[in-house]
């Protein structure tokens, strides 16, 4: 692992113990924290320790748990904020009083220095990732994807076992299951941080996810198309 383009850390934050991932580039290291929730003190304290610098902020969706730390995180690095899809702008918008609803202190609106689309790219240090808009849990979600490393982190769109919620505005149960079977199986056996709860890869979610696993797609395509 010594020569890896990237290395990460994950800190769960907030009392939805929301994964904010720190990625860095090993170059240069320059660090993206993607999702900043809150917490910002013990997050900032690990990436001090490491000796890295806050270069970008990247927002998978605008959920107060993962977005709440972005606006006072920039201030305090000066990083640059990028994402979510600007069709989160409405989360965005209801980061304080979802704040307040977990009782938890200091999430913030934020300003995105760059709204991201699918198929956008974004840099970090010498490293280049992809972004891929997954729209389902909310309108305006997006992965971000290091090919080189064969890793993701998919926020809220895809968990070791489960999948996002979508009984939310603008949530969209079909959209989900359409974004991650295809824009996310094609990237291949990657290695995913999801936004709340352990590592997993699409390999195994593949196998055994209840949602979206091969065999489930298939038993579902196979019914609405069938007689009746
Ligand atoms: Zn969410
Ligand atoms: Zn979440």
């Amino acid at each position: 692992m010594s020569d890896a383009p990237i290395r990460l850390f994950v800190a769960p934050v907030t009392p939805l113990q929301q994964n904010c991932t720190v990625v860095w580039c090993t170059k240069t290291n320059k660090c993206a924290v993607i999702d900043p929730g809150g917490d910002l003190e013990a997050v900032l304290g690990e990436i001090n320790r490491r000796g890295l610098s806050v270069d970008k902020i990247w927002i998978t969706h605008g959920h107060a748990d993962h977005a709440g730390g972005a606006s006072e995180l920039k201030e305090r690095t000066g990083a640059t904020i990028e994402g979510p899809h600007r069709d989160d702008q409405f989360w965005i918008d209801r980061i304080p009083e979802a704040g307040q609803r977990y009782g938890v202190e200091g999430m913030r609106v934020f300003e995105t220095d760059r709204w991201l689309e699918n198929g956008d790219t974004v840099t970090l240090g010498e490293t280049e990732w992809e972004v891929y808009h997954c729209p389902g849990h909310t309108p305006g979600h997006v992965v971000f994807f290091h090919r080189p490393s064969n890793f993701a982190q998919v926020g809220d769109v895809l968990f070791k076992g489960s999948i996002g919620r979508t009984d939310f505005p603008r949530g969209n149960h079909a959209d989900l299951i359409n974004a991650i079977t295809t824009r996310l199986w094609p990237l291949g056996d990657v290695q995913f941080v999801p936004g709340h709860g352990p590592m997993s890869s699409f390999h195994a979610e593949r196998q055994s996810n209840p949602y979206v696993a091969d065999r489930v797609i298939a038993h579902s395509k196979a019914n609405t198309s069938g007689p009746g």
